[in-house]
């Protein structure tokens, strides 16, 4: 597997292609913005995007979703709690900044926690991961997971949002992350990469959680 990472929009949130080598075959994660960015790296590796996969619903992670979509004949994938994030301003909080970003909708295909996708040889298992979004999910890949707001290196997603709640947000994190290997990347949906063991013994939201 093979992972590109751009930082798009306003908020710099980080854009994934991760693409298999043997088949070309890819999957874009959360196209934010500059979609003509994104399709220059696709042209440019030669890539066949099946999916573009979303880690929730906000803005800054969907902004060009519509226009990917039509360019690229890819399938729309988001969980099914945040789906509707897709065509509403108002939850996707893109009012919130004051920016429209317009209707991105209708999802492809709906998300629900331990489904499997492929994109080419690899397989991707989706971890529902509620806590920044009730319809925030990672994705997991191997040797690495796609984290988007839910877990940063250092830090971890905003839960004070609509649909946002702290407990589920840290109870995600442990239960279903902190349970993967020490050198497990993280590609989170802001800042740089890290590793799950990095993040156990440093992340000072996951310490605190471990010193109760
Ligand atoms: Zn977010
Ligand atoms: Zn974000």
């Amino acid at each position: 597997m093979k992972v590109i990472t751009m930082e798009v929009g306003p908020l710099a949130a980080n854009c994934y292609i991760l693409y298999c080598q043997n088949t070309k075959k890819a999957a874009i994660i959360d196209p934010g913005a500059e979609g003509e960015l994104i399709i220059s790296q696709v042209k440019s590796n030669r890539l066949e995007i099946q999916y573009i996969l979303l880690t929730h619903g906000h803005f800054d992670h969907i902004g060009a979703v519509k226009y990917l979509k039509d360019e690229l004949n890819a399938r729309v994938a988001i969980h099914v709690e945040d789906a509707g994030c897709l065509n509403d301003n108002g939850r996707n909080l893109s009012l919130y900044m004051r920016m429209d970003i317009g209707d991105q909708g209708p999802a492809d295909k709906v998300l629900k926690d331990g489904d499997k996708l492929h994109v080419g040889d690899i397989e991707l298992k989706v971890l529902h991961t509620p806590g920044h979004s009730g319809g925030s999910v990672c994705f997991l890949a191997p040797g690495a997971v796609f984290t988007g707001d839910t877990l940063f290196c250092g830090s971890v997603g905003r839960s004070d949002f609509p649909g946002g709640n702290c407990k589920e947000l840290i109870r995600s994190i442990i239960e279903k992350l902190m349970v993967l290997d020490d050198n497990f990347i993280i590609y989170p949906g802001h800042g740089p990469a890290s590793t799950i063991g990095r993040e156990r013994i440093t992340n000072p939201y996951i310490a605190y959680y471990y010193s109760r």
